[in-house]
């Protein structure tokens, strides 16, 4: 006999990014995925092939509301389910059983795919306590500001359990909102943006077309703080080439000495296919650091790093700095809590010291990552 919260659970899905691009912190807390708008309104960093050709558009709030009512629908069938059965592991084998027989996950196309996924993302939500949630996609302050707080308001009066909701947010975006706004969203429980920064170097911000310079970035990320938000700032490095590695480490430590963000992510940069930055990198006008110069960069920037925030490298495909035969080594920690600076920061300078020891044809080269899906 089928139960029949497994044939009511077929009914729901809601929209998730195609690109499933989040932050590592938000994967490993099993976030709720909250899709509030489509694809990056700028859209135009040389590096980037997130959303290439893809068209921004916010989404309406009562698509979003709609989302978060389909959300709350499973997780009422997935709560009986676990009274009835007499537990959530019970309630993963049923619906793996129930949704894949016969067939990988793989295989599901179109609303079967996206019920699927929709399933799996409230199961492993409620399994982790239900406790955080990820806007998507690129930019999602950029929503109007009574709009995105009443999206929050309806989310977590439909889900007390929440404790953080996390976005990332564009600095132009940022710099267009008042502090009292930026504020309201606080209040209404937005609490972490994460931030990409890439480079505190005005050339090489001008050079990636990131479409701010470092002032401005600064000024409109010490506003945010002031609002009471927690920041996560991503920074490439890397992405100054040969040519600027060394401005590229001082300024960026410079400006992130300004800011003293909570986080600083770091993203070390790999040419993506189809975007610019790439063809100047095939064309041989955009070097593409070794992976010794890397470090080396990465020794003046955290020598020039003067904050209290939490230095990591939580990306382990990108951060995976050197090999044994068939094997990726990470010289950092990958988790998302990373080093506490100040007081892990010669940590980090002996780690450098020690990936620098290592002969360099056994270290990955950016090139050789080029392949690599994103995460
Ligand atoms: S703002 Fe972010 S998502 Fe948009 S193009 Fe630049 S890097 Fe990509």
């Amino acid at each position: 006999m089928i139960l029949p919260e497994l044939e009511r659970l077929k009914e729901y899905f809601f929209e998730f990014s195609e690109s499933w691009i989040r932050p590592t912190s938000e994967i490993v807390s099993h976030s709720l995925l909250i899709r509030v708008t489509h694809n990056c309104p700028w859209n135009r960093c040389k590096f980037c092939d997130c959303y290439k050709g893809k068209k921004f558009e916010c989404r309406s709030v009562e698509e979003i509301k709609q989302d978060i009512d389909a959300t709350r629908a499973i997780r009422d069938e997935i709560d009986a389910l676990a009274k009835k059965l007499g537990g959530m592991n019970w309630v993963a084998k049923v619906i793996d059983s129930y949704f894949l027989y016969n067939k990988s996950p793989m295989e599901l196309k179109g609303n079967e795919l996206k019920n699927f996924q929709s399933i799996v993302n409230v199961f492993n939500w409620l399994d982790f306590g239900a406790r955080t949630v990820f806007f998507q996609d690129a930019d999602n302050v950029i929503m109007s500001t009574p709009d995105l707080v009443e999206v929050i308001e309806y989310l977590k009066q439909t889900f007390p359990s929440i404790e953080r909701i996390a976005s990332y947010a564009r600095v132009k975006t940022l710099a267009k909102k008042t502090l009292e706004e930026l504020r309201e969203l606080y209040r209404a429980g937005l609490l972490r943006l994460h931030i990409g920064f890439e480079s505190g170097d005005d050339e090489v911000l001008r050079h990636i077309n990131k479409g701010v310079t470092s002032k401005e970035h600064i000024s409109a990320v010490k506003k945010a703080k002031e609002a009471g938000f927690e920041i996560a700032e991503y920074v490439m490095p890397g992405i100054g080439g040969r040519d600027r590695s060394e401005q590229h480490a001082k300024n960026t430590a410079r400006a992130l000495n300004e800011i003293d963000p909570d986080f600083i992510m770091l993203r070390p940069y790999i040419p993506r296919k189809g975007t610019s930055l790439f063809e100047e990198y095939k064309k041989g006008s955009f070097q593409l650091t070794s992976p010794h110069e890397r470090l080396r960069e990465l020794k003046i920037f955290i020598d020039e790093l003067n904050v209290k925030s939490r230095v990591c490298f939580d990306q382990p495909v990108m951060n995976s700095w050197y090999r044994d035969p068939g094997r990726r080594y990470l010289l950092f920690k990958p988790d998302s809590d990373g080093y506490k600076f100040p007081e892990e920061k010669d940590r980090v300078r002996e780690l450098i010291e020690e990936g620098l020891a290592i002969g360099e044809s056994v270290h990955i080269h950016a090139k050789d990552q080029i392949e690599l899906p994103h995460l």
